[in-house]
């Protein structure tokens, strides 16, 4: 037996594809449902989050309001609470490292469909000029985003839209990472591997699910930290 997912519209309009769900959002200038939070796959469970044991320890939000969405810590197995953890959002440069993110050295796009033609929009064609920086120098056609998911591993990266592109922050669908975490994740204490992270809510192939974002260090300060 095969099975389907539609969405339907306020309006009654029947969602059958991300594409039209798409032109959907596009055409009502929807700024509060996006296009990552549809899932067209039958067997991705949205309606069964995980539910963990009683837990013995249990902090609702180890962010502290930085993220949008609360990420929970549990100890299902002993009392003891997390290492004593400070939670960035952010790259932290540490001594001899410089993160450049000055506006100066971004480059945007002229789109004003929501960089929906990837072939006119200036940085999906980024995305694929680097895909071609590999051994064998093929550019990769595919690279980068579909409808919000990543079909496939893209090591070269991706050239997402910034404050220079004349797309809006909302319906561009090359805007994906930027939007922070989006998907209920959990500390919880393992039975033997110490510390993991888990989601709470089955989540589409493809998403987007977090950075990692820490202290940069450079290879010599590494060093150093090693010898002390
Ligand atoms: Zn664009
Ligand atoms: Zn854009």
């Amino acid at each position: 037996m095969s099975f389907h997912v539609i969405y339907k519209a306020p309006c009654g309009l029947c969602l059958r594809n991300m594409g039209e769900i798409q032109n959907y959002l596009f055409q009502t200038h929807c700024d509060f449902i996006f296009l990552e939070m549809f899932c067209l796959d039958p067997y991705v469970l949205v309606d069964r989050p995980f539910q963990p044991q009683r837990p013995f320890y249990y902090i609702p939000d180890i962010t502290s309001g930085k993220e949008d969405i609360p990420l929970s810590c549990v100890n299902e197995i002993d009392t003891t609470p997390p290492p004593n953890v400070k939670y960035s959002k952010e790259r932290i440069p540490e001594d001899g490292v410089f993160i450049n993110t000055s506006s100066d050295f971004l480059v945007g796009c002229d789109c004003t469909d929501g960089c929906q033609d990837k072939s006119k929009c200036s940085c999906h064609q980024l995305t694929l000029q680097a895909s071609g920086c590999t051994p064998g120098g093929q550019i990769n056609q595919n690279a980068g985003y579909s409808y919000k998911r990543l079909e496939e591993c893209l090591p070269t990266g991706i050239y997402e839209c910034n404050k220079r592109c004349k797309c809006s922050g909302h319906m561009c669908t090359n805007r994906l990472v930027q939007h922070g975490l989006q998907v209920r994740l959990q500390l919880f204490k393992t039975q033997n591997k110490g510390w993991g992270i888990r989601c709470l809510d089955d989540i589409a192939k493809g998403s987007f699910v977090c950075i990692y974002a820490g202290e940069k260090h450079t290879a010599r300060s590494d060093t150093s930290r090693l010898q002390r």
